[in-house]
């Protein structure tokens, strides 16, 4: 076989499947309660409602554009939907200001690319989303630990960021509903961010895949909301929005979009047409259908699911985990974050419980961009049902119980 190392790029060095995907692959044992996906349940689809879409498409006058290739900004009928659902949260922007992507992840690939040199500095949340990472890994990034409780200061983000050879380019934060954490940054952390991020000049990327999914709780204002409010209109934001339908309508069709101001959305068309000319035009035509016709219904139905499935999990936690265990009660989302005791090592329990007790979730250190907090674990409740949940977490507290630390 080739030595293919000394011909891909350098880049291409930090693209590396993880030993905690390795070991995520034993999930498909058929008796295993798995917490670890982040993924919908495949149960609450709209699928009558796509094989509704999909049929008028095809049996309409639309059927020639909807194979054919389409512009980079995105279907005009799905960024006009888009338009107005945003405004409901505060979000005022024109279709110019939204372009389609396929999925979110692109964003955040996109984003990465347009925004990183190599050495430059992306701050982060320590954990944050594991995909943000990869993705902005590709470009080479260093990170900084992005503090929500305002005790670090642009000097010392600066000061690391020249020590690493670039310059602080962007924040990235999950506001609502974190993957990993499920936690939500409240109104104070994202004032504070707003101000730091007009001292050092830089952007925000605000990724709001889980924003529909909130069960309780009152609704924080988007940071895309507050910096349109304080600057006076779209144009004069430095923040980028991404939004998804993979966790509302469905993650196959592979649909999500940016919002920002025009001179971000101009570079991001170029980056499309350079990557994929634009997203599946039919895929756009069928979300746009299944939104425009039922959005707020199938949110709805989505919301009772899972708020029942958090509670459950909830209450499973406090009945089964030793007092030593410590967790985040989200508001919304699809994950719990559970805190072991110090020098707990949420790998090695996951190889025992794999072996064992044949529970799986993901040790937390896949979520730090150091590899740090080893005894950390994220736990999903989006696809198993209340029972399932009670006996996982059941056999979750026992392995914790018995685990030595050290
Ligand atoms: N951001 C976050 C925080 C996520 O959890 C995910 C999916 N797991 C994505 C972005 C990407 O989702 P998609 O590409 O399906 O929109």
């Amino acid at each position: 076989m080739l030595d293919w190392e000394h011909i891909f790029a350098t880049r291409s060095s930090r693209m590396r499947a993880s030993e905690i995907r390795e070991l995520l692959k034993l999930l498909e044992q058929p008796d295993i309660i798995s917490f670890a996906g982040g993924i919908p349940d495949p149960a609450l689809f709209p699928d009558e409602a796509f094989k509704a879409a999909y049929n008028d498409i095809f049996s309409g006058s639309q059927v020639g554009s909807a194979l054919q290739y389409s512009v980079s900004e995105g279907y005009k009928p799905l960024r006009d939907w888009i338009v107005g659902e945003v405004a409901r949260i505060g979000i005022e922007c024109t279709a110019e200001n939204v372009f389609i992507t396929s999925g979110s992840q692109q964003a955040l690939d996109y984003l990465g690319k347009l925004f990183l040199s190599p050495s430059d500095t992306a701050l982060v949340t320590w954990p944050t989303y594991l995909g943000a990472l990869s993705a902005f890994n590709a470009y080479e990034p260093s990170y900084d630990q992005f503090s929500l409780n305002g005790n670090r200061t642009p000097a010392s983000y600066r000061e690391t960021a020249a020590k690493n050879g670039g310059s602080v380019k962007f924040a990235y934060l999950s506001a609502d509903f974190s993957n990993p954490t499920g936690e939500t940054i409240d109104l104070e952390a994202r004032e504070r961010l707003l101000a730091l991020a007009d001292e050092m000049d830089i952007a925000i990327l605000e990724d709001a895949a889980y924003q529909h999914l909130r069960f309780d709780g009152e609704a924080v204002p988007p940071i895309m909301a507050l910096d349109i409010s304080r600057s006076g209109g779209i144009e004069n934001t430095r923040t980028i929005y991404s939004g998804s339908f993979s966790k509302t309508l469905a993650p196959g069709l592979r649909v999500g979009f940016v919002i920002a101001a025009m001179p971000v959305i101009r570079k991001l068309v170029l980056l499309k047409q350079a990557a994929d000319l634009h997203s599946s035009t039919i895929n756009q035509m069928a979300i746009e259908h299944v939104a425009s016709r039922g959005f707020d219904d199938q949110v709805a139905k989505i919301r009772k699911v899972y708020s029942g499935r958090r509670d459950a999990m909830l209450a499973a936690l406090q009945k089964y985990m030793p007092k030593t265990a410590t967790w985040t009660r989200p508001e919304g989302g699809m994950f719990i974050w559970v805190t072991l005791p110090e020098g707990m090592d949420g790998a090695e329990l996951l190889a025992k419980s794999l072996a064992t007790e044949k529970v799986a979730f993901v040790p937390g250190k896949a979520f730090f961009a150091d590899g740090s907090n080893h005894n950390t674990l994220r736990i999903s409740f989006s696809c198993t049902n209340d029972q399932m949940i009670d006996e996982g977490i059941k056999r979750l507290g026992r392995l914790v119980a018995g685990a030595s630390v050290g």
